[in-house]
């Protein structure tokens, strides 16, 4: 397994559509652990193929176990709920907006080996999956969401909010 170097905004490969996998061989077992590798050491959520410059439709996402998820060519054939949240990416690092999302998503996919499996994630989880599948189309967070927070604005907005509920305490 090897660390690949993952791509940020502006590269050309993060606004391509991605091919389907056609060959489930060692070259697609070999993206896969390098993309698990590659996420770990980032300390994300999921990864897409073209974060590492493989236009594939390839994804791996951290479920709630922290178990890593494989997913070739998914599909959501199913959404569910609404879910209001901070998303941010490892290829827009350090900055993070408010996205709605769906709160339960079923994914259709493939495994390394060809077999279809379907997967349901609620939560950070169904967050996950819509922001990967969106990264095999050529889209980003940053189109869904009207304004971009680096970590510093959003600590001081914590603080202003957690002075107000102490205000409001007073009151
Ligand atoms: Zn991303």
């Amino acid at each position: 397994m090897a660390e690949r170097q993952i791509l940020t905004q502006g590269d050309p490969a993060l606004e391509k559509v991605c091919r389907p996998v056609v060959n489930f061989d060692s070259r697609l077992h070999t993206l896969l652990d390098d993309m698990k590798e590659t996420l770990l050491k980032a300390n994300g959520v999921g990864l897409a193929a073209p974060q590492v410059g493989i236009l594939r439709r390839v994804v791996v996402v951290m479920d709630k176990e922290d178990h890593m998820i494989e997913l070739v060519n998914p599909e959501i054939i199913q959404q569910e709920g609404r879910q209001e949240g901070l998303e941010g990416c490892l290829s827009v690092p350090g900055m993070y907006g408010n996205v709605t999302r769906p709160n339960l998503v079923t994914i259709r996919a493939q495994d390394r080996d060809g077999g279809f499996f379907e997967t349901t994630g609620e939560e950070i989880v169904a967050r996950c999956f819509c922001h990967e599948l969106e990264h095999l189309d050529g889209h980003l967070f940053v189109e869904r969401t009207e304004k971009l927070y680096s970590l510093e604005e959003l600590e001081a907005l914590e603080r202003q909010q957690s002075s107000e509920d102490k205000s409001g305490e007073n009151k």
